[in-house]
């Protein structure tokens, strides 16, 4: 078999009928700036959690949206809490407040 260096993606699917969305909806009820969220990447462009490990702010935005907590709360365990995303955030969200919440309401997934 040649080598190419490259490989094809595992299938992946998300079922947003069976997935539970009340914890993401308490989330976004509790910080209803969160909906303004345009998915610029500004935070993870700036995000020193991310400089020097995997860790997309944004990324996890999608994932709670999803219902994908516990690849979330995985995720939001690298972040340090400096605050820089929330600096740069267009649109003011309180990006920090965001990560807090995250890990109080996902810590059980
Ligand atoms: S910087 Fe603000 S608007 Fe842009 S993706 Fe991050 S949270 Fe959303
Ligand atoms: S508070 Fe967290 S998500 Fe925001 S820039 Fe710092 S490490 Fe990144």
């Amino acid at each position: 078999m040649i080598d190419f260096g490259f490989g094809v993606n595992t299938a992946r699917a998300i079922n947003m009928d069976t997935n539970d969305l009340d914890t993401a909806r308490e989330i976004f009820d509790r910080l209803p700036d969160l909906q303004a969220c345009m998915a610029c990447g500004s935070c993870t462009a700036t995000c020193t959690a991310g400089a020097i490990t995997s860790f997309n702010f944004r990324k996890v935005h999608t994932l709670v949206r999803r219902g994908e907590y516990g690849e979330a709360y995985a995720e939001m365990s690298k972040c340090m809490l400096c605050g820089k995303c929330r600096l740069v955030c267009p649109r003011g969200i309180n990006t920090r407040g965001v990560v807090l919440l995250i890990k109080k309401k996902l810590g059980d997934y």
